[in-house]
């Protein structure tokens, strides 16, 4: 088992990260949307993803038993709750589990629950998984 980063990362705790700074509206050009959020949805899918394959399946319990003031305990991930409301229903075609409205890409599909479903987001504590990616070797 190779707990060491874990139990490293649950002594450091949640903070530091740029979070989005409020809910700012949705902006009118293609990428502000982006710069508004404050924190990266593909690097922290990619944190994720290591986390859900690599990390969690060894631990001795539920990674939800995590101690609550490990950052890497799933109640704190930033997107977690939006992220388990997509679905891929078949390529190119992503859908929307609070709306139930489709889209062509999961980008558009991001934009839209950026806008349309801030109120998803987790707003108790909240981590940016996307910031420990230089601690998980993505980008
Ligand atoms: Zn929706």
């Amino acid at each position: 088992m190779y707990l060491g980063p874990l139990l490293l990362l649950c002594v450091v705790w949640l903070g530091a990260g740029a979070l989005p700074e409020g809910l700012a509206p949705p902006a009118e050009q293609s990428m502000k949307w982006i710069e508004a959020e404050g924190c990266s949805r593909l690097s922290s899918r990619q944190v994720r993803s290591y986390l859900q394959q690599a990390v969690f399946p060894n631990l001795p319990f539920a990674p939800e038993l995590l101690p609550d003031t490990c950052q890497l305990n799933p109640a704190h991930d930033l997107y977690m709750y939006q992220e388990v409301n997509k679905t891929e229903v078949h390529r190119g075609d992503f859908s929307c589990g609070y709306c139930g409205k489709h889209f062509k890409t999961e980008f558009y599909l991001d934009k839209h629950m950026h806008g349309k479903h801030p109120e998803k987001l987790q707003g108790d504590s909240p981590v940016c998984l996307g910031n420990l990616c230089p601690i998980f070797g993505c980008r």
